[in-house]
């Protein structure tokens, strides 16, 4: 018997631990209410920074700033509940476990529940962490706090993962009008807790604070003030301005939903109170917005069915053969919104600016970094993933392996964007364009750093004929 044991027979154990991880809010938090039972007198929650984990998943200081504010949000929110949040650090996954055996010992946990995760990375940790705890005899137990839907519940009828999202979506919906949803708050703790905890700390060793902070505020009631500004107007005409960077059409509430701060199921439940059970007759507004929350439920679905993807390799392995170009004054430029594209450029600028793009401009950029200069696609989701105050991993990588034409439903490599074209189609009057570029220092190229036909057409042969080898070689 280990002396953790005896420790713990000594003392009568209560209590469950909460290890918050993506999932930084109280209302329907599935592993606050597994916790918290009408047994529970008390409870405890942890969070553990690590930013030498953080530095090799290429989080940068935008995400790692928003997560701290919400971190510091979801602590009084918990104290609200008298539930003290204990937030403790490491620079490694893999020296997690024994910091949560630690924790359940010394506040007297027996039981540990956390929200599921995507990344091999998050998943090996998890089940080191799992064995060490039952070896203590302390249960750890996984709550679906990312999803709608449990990701791995949706399956083809011979009970395979997707791969193609229309089918996923429709899969998707016939689950969800068989579920019912339930977006409450716990009930507060009685007695109040008596623990003095630490504060959470405002910087991270690594990490520079993020002057970008001020454009967007952590607090769970901007989201929720957001989110119901929102649906009651921008969401009607949503199909038609979504892809418009120039004019507000969409709900900028991904940062929030990227640390967990606001659930994708309370956006659901808004919806389907509002247009009622059958999402097929909502209005195209509402059922176009959506499918976008299925999109993001999408990408963890294929990360969670196909560990490879979370390890840098793309969905079509055929793909893995394609030669990039090692162009690095393409790629600084390219970062630093100077390739002469106009659209790329303020698409750029913007990242850089206030940690976050347009959607159609995200697409843009990168299907000019993967196409038109032909640079490996995983370079450019390593920028976006150190630039985003939204960066959410299977979001990023999926919107990646899309550009580049190597992911699951992903663009045809023979159907490239002309920038040019685009910004003619969603900026008309060059509205985003010169609000950006006019931000930008006078030495941008004044033409394209590549010729855009000519680099499509590069693109095209690439693709082309590393598909035929790779097809005349598998048997
Ligand atoms: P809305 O249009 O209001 O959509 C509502 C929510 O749905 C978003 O907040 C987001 O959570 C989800 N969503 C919308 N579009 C997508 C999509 N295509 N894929 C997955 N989820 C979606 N999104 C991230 O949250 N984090 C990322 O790191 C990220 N990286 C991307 C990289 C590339 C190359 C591309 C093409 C897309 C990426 N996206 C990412 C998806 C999308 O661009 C953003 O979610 C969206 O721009 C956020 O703005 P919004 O909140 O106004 O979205």
């Amino acid at each position: 018997m280990t002396e953790l044991i005896r420790q713990r027979q000594r003392c009568e154990m209560i209590k469950p631990l909460i290890w918050f991880r993506h999932d930084l809010r109280i209302r329907d938090q599935p592993a606050l209410q597994g916790a918290i039972t009408p047994k529970t007198n008390s409870a405890i929650a942890l969070f553990i920074i690590t930013p030498q984990q953080w530095k090799r998943h290429g989080w940068g200081a935008p995400r790692v700033s928003f997560l701290l504010g919400s971190l510091d949000v979801l602590r009084q929110e918990l104290d609200a509940l008298n539930i003290p949040l204990v937030v403790l650090q490491c620079d490694l996954f893999t020296h997690v476990p024994a910091i949560v055996l630690q924790a359940c010992m010394e506040y007297q946990c027996d039981t540990v529940h956390a929200g599921r995760e995507f990344g091999i990375d998050e998943h090996r940790r998890d089940q080191v962490t799992s064995r060490l705890l039952q070896d203590n005899d302390i249960e750890f137990k996984l709550h679906e706090t990312q999803t709608i839907i449990p990701v791995d519940q949706i399956r083809t009828q011979t009970g395979k993962s997707y791969s193609v999202f229309t089918p996923f979506r429709r899969r998707w919906e016939t689950i969800v009008r068989q579920t019912t949803f339930c977006t409450d708050t716990p009930r507060r703790i009685s007695p109040p807790n008596t623990l003095q905890v630490p504060t959470v700390p405002k910087t991270v060793d690594g990490y520079e604070p993020w002057p970008g902070a001020t454009q967007w505020l952590a607090e769970t009631k901007h989201a929720h003030k957001r989110l119901e500004e929102f649906l009651s107007g921008t969401i009607d005409h949503y199909h038609s301005a979504r892809d418009r960077p120039d004019i507000k059409g969409t709900s900028s509430l991904s940062p929030w939903l990227a640390v967990g701060a606001l659930s994708p199921k309370t956006c659901l439940h808004a919806l389907l109170n509002r247009y009622g059970t059958d999402m097929t007759q909502w209005p195209s507004g509402p059922r176009a917005w959506q499918g976008e929350l299925v999109w993001r439920e999408f990408y963890r679905h294929v990360m969670a069915a196909n560990r490879n993807v979370s390890m840098g390799h793309p969905m079509q392995a055929w793909t893995e053969n394609i030669q990039w170009r090692n162009d690095s004054n393409g790629f600084e430029a390219w970062c630093r919104g100077r390739t002469g594209v106009p659209i790329v450029d303020a698409g750029m600028k913007q990242l850089v600016t206030i940690g976050w793009m347009h959607n159609r401009v995200r697409m843009i950029t990168a299907m000019f970094l993967v196409k038109n200069l032909l640079i490996d696609w995983r370079r450019g989701e390593d920028y976006f993933a150190r630039m985003l105050v939204d960066y959410d991993f299977p979001s990023n990588n999926g919107g990646w392996q899309w550009a580049a034409s190597c992911g699951s439903d992903a663009a045809p490599y023979f159907r490239i964007f002309n920038p040019a074209r685009q910004a003619k189609i969603v900026d008309p009057s060059a509205s985003y364009i010169d609000f950006w570029l006019s931000k930008t220092e006078a030495d941008r190229p004044s033409k394209p750093i590549v010729d855009l036909a000519t680099s499509r057409k590069r693109a095209i042969e690439m693709f082309k004929s590393t598909y035929k080898r790779w097809k005349a070689s598998t048997p």
